[in-house]
């Protein structure tokens, strides 16, 4: 395949845990600039694949390409987030005794930099990222509020916007809207397509309604390797994928 757009590349990747096979042989290609949604029953592989391409696993066979040819299977958590992909767990972690600005701020700054010298008063630069990136997530009128008493959808987007800080090539996010109510996840699907303007981003998500606002192409993961692959019709409408999946 010519990967001359491809951000990232899993070529044949198998592992096995005790003798069962995770990931069976998946392959999956996903472009610069591209949204993609990742969908499959529990134990379909979804969760191990986020590990192999952040490092957390390490496949038995196969390969990992980032931008093009940097070989992600030899590297490890730190230097493949160092690259430029972000990972959003399922549960939200900002720190919560922190404001909204803080929490942005504190993934802006690296161990050596002092808070003060990114937070003071006078440094207008720092506060217009900040105030850019919390803009971007839906949360600029209420950068001071600590962000405990944000909504559980809130704080996801909090948190969306902490790896946004960093502006990753590749954020990969695993359920972002479970346990958010209908508008929230709305709310969701929208900012995540402007996020995916300018990155690539992989979603994992049950929600087929959230999936269907994504607007993007879906894999369908089933026991380690991918079941079909298209649009959201498409897919809903392959009776492999009605039989494992959609027919529960
Ligand atoms: P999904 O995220 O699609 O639900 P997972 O990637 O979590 O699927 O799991 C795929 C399969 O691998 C499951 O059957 C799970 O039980 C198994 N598995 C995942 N991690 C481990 C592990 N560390 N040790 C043993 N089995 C595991």
């Amino acid at each position: 395949m010519s990967l001359t757009n491809t951000q990232l590349y899993l070529d044949g990747v198998s592992v096995t845990f005790d003798g069962f096979r995770a990931l069976n042989n998946l392959s999956l290609a996903v472009e610069a600039g591209e949204m993609r949604a990742v969908i499959g029953p529990n134990g379909a592989g979804k969760t191990t694949m986020m590990d192999v391409i952040t490092g957390r696993t390490r496949p038995d066979t196969g390969d990992v390409f980032f931008g093009g040819m940097v070989d992600l299977t030899i590297l490890d958590e730190a230097e493949i987030a160092a690259l430029g992909i972000g990972r959003k767990f399922q549960k939200p972690t900002v720190f919560e005794s922190h404001t909204v600005a803080d929490n942005i701020c504190l993934a802006l700054k690296d161990e050596r930099t002092p808070f003060s010298a990114l937070f003071g008063a006078r440094n207008r630069i720092a506060r217009e990222r900040i105030d850019a990136v919390l803009a971007r997530v839906r949360l600029l009128d209420h950068r001071s509020r600590p962000a405990a008493e944000l909504s559980h959808g809130q704080k996801q987007w909090l948190e969306i916007g902490m790896l946004l800080a960093q502006d990753p090539k590749l954020l990969l996010v695993d359920e972002p809207v479970a346990g958010m109510t209908d508008a929230e996840t709305e709310d969701t699907a929208v900012l995540l397509r402007d996020i995916a303007r300018d990155r690539s981003v992989v979603v994992v998500e049950h929600d087929m309604a959230f999936v269907r606002a994504l607007d993007c192409k879906v894999t369908v993961l089933h026991e380690g390797s991918v079941l079909a692959e298209g649009s959201i019709d498409a897919v809903s409408a392959d009776e492999r994928v009605v039989e494992v999946y959609l027919g529960r």
